[in-house]
């Protein structure tokens, strides 16, 4: 059979390696850290750093196909991959999502909405940009941000020179705050041949900057239901994806905004494991193995809860309940802000 490289052994890896598994992979986990979460489901794991080019080579040569759960591969890395075996999805995927303003530029050369934004090179300019996109506005590093680490709000301007001393030199964008109703993402996919299909979008709230809940269906009318899948499609054509891509988006009376990419499978399309057919993992493992994309229309209506931390305590007592599934990443410390598991409530079938 064949072989699926996966970089990255966290979560998500887990969860690809076990759909992987059951469309008849088996999977390599390249991962820098020790004990990776799906290294307990994987039938082969390299435990080296991006920076080791024997390693990077060895894995390479051993996989038919190599993806990845997490945008911030290095660059170096990927060339080095990339001279062996084919990385979906892409690389214009991973260089336009590693970096937000590279992200935004993208986003509105395409004409879709964003948040208004400005690069942020010094003390001068986030004082410039400030005056002009006004208050509230948040202070974003570049790079490497997730769960809503490396941001800072800025609400007067005399908060300038803290908020830039916060991103510790990092280079930096500002954008003017969204006031959104809600926030809802789409997970998309596309196929080797160009198919596309996308997942009900999916309502996020967020708690301490970490994703909370994913509720299907969201409350979005029939339009903007349509506008938010037509986007969804529009970025990956543009991209000629392969594989599944999360978009998270800002709903507002003016319309939807993006908010943010992600060239991988999302905690918010974790519902897709006890909603549909095809959840998101296999439907990505299908469109990078070049296999049709599978059937992801939603057959149950799903509230996704995630357990952070402490939460993972509450599995006793939601393993008892009929209508929970639950879904353990089989991480031993349960620290503050660490994704543990999460599970999908069955709310009720679909109603089309
Ligand atoms: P993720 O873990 O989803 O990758 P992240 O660290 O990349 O998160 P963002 O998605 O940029 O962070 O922001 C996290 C949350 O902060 C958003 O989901 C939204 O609730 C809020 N937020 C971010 N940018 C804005 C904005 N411009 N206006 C209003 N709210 C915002
Ligand atoms: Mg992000
Ligand atoms: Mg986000």
């Amino acid at each position: 059979g064949a072989t699926i490289g996966i970089l990255g052994g966290g979560q998500l890896g887990r969860m690809l390696s076990v759909a992987a598994s059951r469309l008849g992979f088996a999977c390599h986990i390249y991962e820098p850290g020790a004990h990776p979460p799906a290294g307990q489901v994987a039938a082969h794991v390299t435990t080296a750093s991006y920076e080791d080019a024997e390693a990077l080579t060895r894995f390479a040569e051993s996989v038919d196909v190599i993806t990845y759960e997490f945008e911030n591969v290095p660059t170096q890395a990927l060339d080095l991959l990339e001279g062996h075996c084919a990385i979906r999805p892409g690389r214009e995927a991973l260089r336009i999502s590693q970096d937000r303003l590279t992200e935004k530029t993208f986003l509105q050369a395409l004409g879709l909405k964003t948040a208004p934004f400005a690069d942020i090179a010094d003390l001068d300019g986030l004082t410039a940009a400030l005056a002009e996109i006004g208050t509230p506005a948040i202070l974003k590093s570049r790079r490497f941000g997730y769960d809503g680490k490396g941001q800072v709000r800025i609400t007067d301007p005399s908060q300038v020179e803290e908020a830039l001393a916060a991103m510790n030199g990092a280079p930096a964008i500002l954008e003017g705050f969204v006031d959104f109703t809600h926030e809802v993402s789409v997970i998309a996919a596309r196929g080797s041949h160009g198919d596309v299909a996308c997942f009900d979008p999916g309502e996020n709230v967020h708690r301490d900057g970490i994703l909370h809940t994913t509720t299907v269906p969201a409350r979005l009318s029939p339009n903007q239901r349509t506008d938010a899948v037509l986007l969804a499609a529009n970025i990956l054509n543009a991209l000629e994806y392969i594989g599944v891509l999360g978009v998270e988006l800002f709903v507002t009376p003016q319309g939807l905004i993006v908010n943010e990419i992600a060239p991988r499978v999302h905690n918010s399309g974790h519902w897709t494991q006890n909603g549909c057919a095809v959840d998101q993992f296999e439907q990505h493992i299908r469109a990078i193995a070049g296999w049709p994309l599978g059937d992801g229309s939603r057959h149950s209506n799903v509230v996704m809860e995630n357990l952070i931390g402490d939460d993972i305590d509450r599995v006793v007592g939601l393993a008892t309940q009929p209508d929970v599934s639950l879904h353990l990443y089989g991480k031993t410390e349960a620290k503050p802000g660490r994704k543990m598991g999460h599970f999908n409530r069955v709310t009720g079938p679909s109603r089309g």
